[in-house]
């Protein structure tokens, strides 16, 4: 099968059905992608009629028309007037957890899972990090994507992750099984629970330091929480702290975090902060959409009409976000306010930190509450150049800064070298952020695996 032909079929939505060793033939052919303006994802400024030569699914040659050759025989496709940017990568999402409006541990099963990631996957996320609440079905999905033999976003994960009981992660909002969550008591069994999930070769570990404005009546122990990072750390595990206030933000980094998984959000960041996070060398991930997701819906409810939206969402959720009675009463809620103005310190403190230097990892924690699959993500973005960093900063934190928190050295970024992750676009997303919605096709590993939004159909 020719590249090109590929491409027409992937819009046609027939792509998918040819088999996989059919693709897999194909990927020795070398491809051409010619005359697009290429974002690299480390931030420099944007190529001009590039070169991209795609070889055994990965990038072989990379750059502007006059300094790469083409390779004799290899299938060209012209897309001069495009734009190519890497696939994004999340450091912050969860997946078998909500289907539609129910939350229950029942959908985390294969086939809900793997439609989610080709939602991901089809948005131009190839890659996802399910930051806890996985069940052991986890590994072996994540071994089949890692491989390649599936469609989909591929994964890493951070196993179940450690929280309280009675406590965060509340069960009344991820009611996830026992086999999806440790909450230990002691620091024995925190350590227990770290070495189980470090004998199952996870990629994180997680850990929620939270009680949700006090909605809930515990958080964990400073003893469960220090014996769990210093186990972890024994492990050569790096730690993700769920954090929402300043002080549990202190306390993580004063433990050993190694990442704060969502923005600090009750207060602004202050020196002493700033400090700790340079000196553990923390990662941050604001996960601006999430507070946003509780109240756009229904503040701005043309949001939905959006076929980019629209695409995403469960016919259920879809009937939700448009009924006008829903939307009132959410607009009116006092949650709503109180999200409006967490986004808003989440705004400012991402800003503060940006300039600080401190790395920032990106991630909307989606596939949780309305953060849809692949629309969070590019929802995410927009609320990054609303708090003040540039389209190409944003695109940058989302495509090599994401990368480099998972320490993934083979994604990310457009050289030589590197998995052909990649996203075509109708439009310069570096001019107008909202162009990364302008989809053409998406590439994963070399093969075209998506069309234009207004072609996906969820499954
Ligand atoms: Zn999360």
């Amino acid at each position: 099968m020719r590249a090109a032909s590929a491409v027409a079929l992937a819009i046609s939505g027939l792509f998918l059905s040819i088999p996989a060793q059919a693709q897999n033939k194909d990927v020795s052919k070398p491809v051409v992608l010619t005359g697009a303006t290429l974002i690299d994802g480390l931030g420099g400024k944007p190529v001009a009629d590039s070169i991209l030569v795609i070889e055994d699914g990965r990038i072989s040659a990379v750059g502007d028309a006059k300094s790469v050759k083409a390779p004799a025989g290899a299938e060209v496709i012209d897309l001069k007037g495009k734009t190519i940017m890497p696939g994004m990568i999340s450091d912050h999402s969860h997946i078998g957890i909500v289907r539609g409006l129910k939350a229950s541990p029942d959908n985390y099963n294969r086939d809900y899972i793997l439609s989610q990631l080709r939602q991901w996957e089809a948005y131009g996320v190839t890659t996802i990090t399910s930051l806890g609440l996985n069940a052991p079905e986890f590994y072996d999905l994540r071994a089949e994507l890692h491989a390649g033999n599936v469609p989909g976003a591929d994964i890493f994960g951070a196993d179940r992750g450690i929280g309280v009981a009675m406590g965060a992660p509340p069960v009344a909002i991820v009611p996830v099984g026992p086999n999806q969550i440790y909450r230990p008591d002691t620091p024995e069994a925190a350590r227990e629970a770290v070495r189980e999930m470090a004998g199952r070769k996870t990629d994180l570990i997680k850990l929620w330091l939270d009680d949700f404005g006090k909605l809930l009546p515990v958080k964990v122990k400073p003893e469960v929480y220090t014996a769990a990072v210093d186990e972890a750390h024994k492990n050569k595990l790096r730690v993700a702290f769920h954090i929402n206030d300043l002080e549990d933000a202190q306390a993580a980094l004063k433990a050993g975090a190694d990442i704060l998984a969502h923005g600090i959000r009750d207060k602004e960041i202050d020196p002493p902060t700033i400090d700790l996070m340079k000196t553990g060398a923390a990662w941050y991930v604001p996960t601006l959409a999430l507070d946003d997701s509780n109240f756009i819906f229904a503040d701005k409810p043309q949001v939905t009409a959006d076929p980019f939206v629209n695409r995403a969402l469960d016919p259920a959720v879809k009937t939700q976000l448009e009924d006008p009675a829903w939307q009132q009463k959410v607009h009116d809620a006092p949650g709503s306010e109180r999200a409006r103005k967490a986004l808003a310190m989440n705004q400012k403190n991402l800003m503060t930190l940006y300039r600080a230097g401190i790395n920032i990892g990106f991630g909307s924690d989606s596939g949780v509450g309305l953060r849809f699959p692949g629309v969070a993500e590019h929802r995410e973005l927009d609320l990054m150049v609303e708090a003040g960093l540039t389209p190409l900063q944003a695109l940058t934190i989302a495509t090599s800064g994401a990368a480099k928190l998972l320490k993934l050295e083979d994604r990310g970024v457009l050289q030589a070298g590197k998995l052909a992750d990649l996203v075509v676009l109708d439009a310069d997303p570096s001019v107008d952020i909202a162009n990364a919605h302008k989809i053409s096709a998406v590439w994963h590993r070399g093969r075209p695996v998506a069309g234009a939004i207004a072609t996906f159909a969820q499954r």
